[in-house]
């Protein structure tokens, strides 16, 4: 497998590093080359993956409630 390097300073170790871009009201992770710091990639600190995952599980407890729901009413409905 290759090695990874910095294309400044072709260093081969690299860290993860928090931050928020100025101006802005998100967070980045920044991949970055340990040695001198150059960006090599970024992504959205937020997992959007898990956050959808979050809201499926979410809306899947609504829809189970709302079904509840219109049951009971109907039972009511049907007296
Ligand atoms: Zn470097």
């Amino acid at each position: 497998m290759a090695t990874s390097t910095c294309p400044k300073c072709e260093g081969t170790s690299f860290e993860v590093k928090q931050t928020a871009p100025s101006g802005s009201n998100f967070y980045l992770w920044l991949v970055q080359c340990s040695s001198c710091g150059a960006v090599v990639s970024s992504h959205e600190a937020d997992n959007i993956g898990a956050l959808l995952e979050a809201h499926k599980k979410s809306l899947g407890k609504i829809e189970e409630r709302l079904s509840r729901i219109e049951h009971a009413l109907n039972v009511l409905a049907n007296r």
